[in-house]
């Protein structure tokens, strides 16, 4: 009587028709829609069906060249970095009225593209854009440098900079938040942009690109590259007239744009990459909140979250009843079309996501984890996935060690601290951890002794744009938010002056 997620939208009713058109599907180069020098394009498609919503221009090297020429332009002989910090601050807070007038028709994009629930999209990712762009903007006008002593007649300062060209790489999960994340911090600073989106999701990006132009960011800025990783993306990696790099996705691909950035100009790199994140239920937990926590943890965003509550540790004197919670929890989720209200859960991005999704659940059956619910596709069209729970995992089961990227929750026994935090940081990422517990001496013993970038504790994918995000080992380098990311985007310039006369005279 639970089971909520064979509803009908997600199979046998027509999809509902968003209410946006497609407006934008060219390349945005120097403040202008242009077509791909090629004049390719490829498909962008509803996650939901599988049919094409939009061609979109395919940006490759030439078009890479293009757009890194124009970012240029504008930084060494453009208005934006030589503007006063205070007119910068209010482009980004026009820019920011913008995307919020049109929250609903970037929401509608967002969901069409991607496929996660509208009703998230638009109270969610969008406010949250809003928010940080608010943020940063509060940052344009406070950056300056120090002054600083020397053993000498010197007066010495140092000068905050823009670095200059800032190249950016961006994944299909959180489409406009990922955007926001790396434009933010660099246009504050004063830089310039060229930024590619991914293959899978173009269309939200080109949309409030168009915004940042209306509310008098200059041409050149912001320039937008739809198109795939190994010839968009690569050539942006490794290009000479790029002077910085920002690359979010997965690990492997991480290594690929670093050794790019290091054979061509040694642009500095930030990486935001996978993770295996524990999410650690104590002894002392109430049963029914740690579930419906660690439940959001895990499925949050169809599961395509990098941070990912993705290991459910458990303490053994509360497991059996949270095994059973859990799956109850699973069984009630709401899955179908996104754009219905009252749903939890749309279809994963794409049929490649799909069907490693379904491998990794038949490899955790195979491995002997106990199957509690779901484990298959949902109806017959589109990448729907049953809400999936397995229990009775072991550390070294692949579904417990590699990053599944779906809706695959799964559980694991402990007994005490010490043992599971060495099983938690036996993991090649480092990304974020979930604590569940009323005392204050356990959170504390574990969020020290967790090798990770963040730590929440009683909550979690607590997303502020104050708060740094970004991982230790091989989830990245680097943070992102808040004050930290400022200084991937800017240089230090030490300026050394003589001084003829004593301090005192
Ligand atoms: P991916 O690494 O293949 O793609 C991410 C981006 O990199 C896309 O824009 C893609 O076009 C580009 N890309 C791919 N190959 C490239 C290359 N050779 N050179 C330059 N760019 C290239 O990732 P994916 O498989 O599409 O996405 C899922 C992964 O992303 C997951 O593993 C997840 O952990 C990770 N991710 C991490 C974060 C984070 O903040 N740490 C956020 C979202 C996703």
């Amino acid at each position: 009587g639970h089971c909520k997620y064979s509803t009908a939208a997600a199979t046998e009713e027509e999809p509902i028709k968003p209410s946006v058109q497609v407006e934008h599907t060219q390349l945005l180069i120097d403040g202008k829609f242009v077509d791909a020098a090629s004049g390719k394009t490829f498909p962008t498609l509803d996650p939901r069906t599988g049919e094409v919503i939009a061609n979109v221009a395919e940006g490759k090297s030439e078009d890479v060249d293009r757009a890194v020429a124009a970012a240029r332009k504008a930084f060494d002989h453009g208005p934006w970095p030589k503007m006063t910090a205070y007119e910068r601050q209010r482009i980004l807070l026009r820019i920011a009225d913008l995307v919020e007038k049109h929250n609903d028709e970037i929401a509608a994009l967002e969901t069409w593209d991607n496929g996660k629930p509208y009703e998230q999209s638009s109270k969610i990712e969008i406010p949250m854009l809003v928010r940080l762009i608010r943020y940063y903007a509060g940052w344009a006008d406070k950056i300056h440098g120090l002054t600083v002593p020397a053993d000498g007649p010197y007066h010495v300062q140092t000068l905050h900079e823009p670095i200059g060209v800032a190249g950016q790489i961006i994944p299909w999960n959180f489409p406009l938040l990922m955007f926001g994340w790396k434009v933010g911090p660099a246009l504050a600073c004063g830089n310039t942009i060229v930024i590619k989106t991914a293959e899978q999701t173009p269309l939200s990006a080109l949309y409030v690109a168009q915004l940042f132009h209306e509310a008098g960011l200059p041409p050149g800025v912001l320039n937008v590259v739809s198109g795939f990783g190994p010839t968009a993306g690569a050539a942006l990696a490794s290009h000479m007239e790029v002077d910085k790099l920002a690359f979010t996705g997965s690990t492997d691909t991480g290594k690929v744009v670093l050794e790019l950035a290091a054979k061509s100009n040694l642009k500095p790199v930030t990486l935001e990459l996978g993770g295996k994140s524990p999410f650690i239920v104590c002894e002392d937990a109430d049963v029914d909140q740690a579930v419906e926590l660690a439940h959001f943890a895990l499925f949050f965003n169809q599961g395509q979250c990098c941070c990912a509550g993705s290991r459910t540790f458990v303490h053994e004197s509360v497991y059996d009843e949270f095994v059973e919670k859990a799956k109850a929890r699973a069984l009630k989720r709401v899955v179908g079309d996104p754009f219905k209200g009252g749903i939890e859960q749309g279809p994963q991005i794409d049929s490649e996501q799909f069907e490693k999704i379904l491998r990794y659940i038949r490899s955790g059956v195979e491995n002997g984890a106990t199957l509690e619910t779901g484990g298959d596709r949902l109806g017959n069209k589109g990448f729907y996935i049953q809400p999936t729970v397995f229990s009775n995992v072991k550390d070294g089961m692949p579904i417990a060690k590699e990053e599944i990227f779906g809706p695959v929750q799964t559980i694991l026994k402990f007994k005490d601290l010490g043992e599971v935090v060495q099983r938690a940081n036996n993991s090649r990422y480092g990304l974020a951890a979930g604590i569940f517990t009323q005392n204050i001496d356990t959170a504390n013993s574990l969020t020290r002794a967790l090798r990770v970038g963040t730590v929440w504790t009683n909550c979690f994918d607590t997303f502020d744009a104050a708060i740094p995000f970004g991982g230790y080992k091989m989830s990245g380098q680097g943070r992102e938010k808040g004050e930290y990311s400022l200084k991937n985007y800017l240089q230090v310039k030490a300026v050394v002056t003589s001084l003829k006369n004593p301090a005192w005279l």
